[in-house]
């Protein structure tokens, strides 16, 4: 890479300093380039009255992986999980969604809402088996990277079924 670095991370957002982070106790040396004047991304910490500070953007933030905080041992302290996510408005009818529910919405879009829940989860659990796998690179011949690429589609195929639902173009898009 250069003389002085072996990685150089651009954007200390958590993603950026998770990585940096185990590449340095992987004895790597490690350069950080973050353009704005504070790290943290979207899960950077505000200020916005004095003496209450809270996250400026990403509101849910306990579900950073147990393996990253036990490797980084990093000592969060939570105050609250599973917190209602509110949308305020203005003739009172707020707007609230809790794991599951909604409330302040129609009886259709309630019933909407949880079958939109119910496809992402099923979508997220079959994307938790990748989170921490190297995935192949695309557009190469390499043994490696191809037996790699045929056992993701393989369990891919396995965690979409019986509802199979997705064709062989799908399935090239899960290792991206
Ligand atoms: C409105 C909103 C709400 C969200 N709510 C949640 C939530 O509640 N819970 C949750 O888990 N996730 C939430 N997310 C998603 C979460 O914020 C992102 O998945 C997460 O921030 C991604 O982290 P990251 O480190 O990859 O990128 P980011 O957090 O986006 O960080 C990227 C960093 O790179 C820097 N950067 C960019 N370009 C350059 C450059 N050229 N040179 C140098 N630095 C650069 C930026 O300044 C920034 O600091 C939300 C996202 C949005 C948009």
């Amino acid at each position: 890479m250069t003389d002085k670095f072996d990685a150089i991370v651009v954007g200390a957002g958590h993603n950026g300093l998770v990585c940096s982070a185990l590449l340095a106790k992987a004895g790597k040396r490690v350069l950080v380039l973050e353009a704005n004047d504070q790290v943290g991304g979207a899960a950077i910490t505000r200020e916005f009255t004095e003496g209450y500070s809270v996250s400026a953007c990403a509101h849910l933030l306990y579900q950073l992986q147990p393996e990253v905080r036990k490797e980084l041992k990093l000592a969060t302290r939570l105050a609250c999980e599973d917190m209602t996510t509110i949308a305020l408005g203005e003739d009172g009818k707020h707007l609230r969604i809790k794991t599951g529910s909604v409330e302040g919405v129609s009886d259709e879009d309630a019933k909407q809402y949880r079958d939109f829940r119910k496809r992402m989860t099923r979508f997220s659990n079959l994307l938790r088996k990748y989170f921490n796998k190297t995935p192949p690179r695309l557009g190469t011949k390499d043994f490696k990277d191809l037996r790699r690429w045929l056992s993701w589609a393989w369990m891919s195929a396995c965690s979409v079924r019986p509802r199979w639902k997705h064709s062989c173009g799908d399935l090239h898009e899960y290792p991206r």
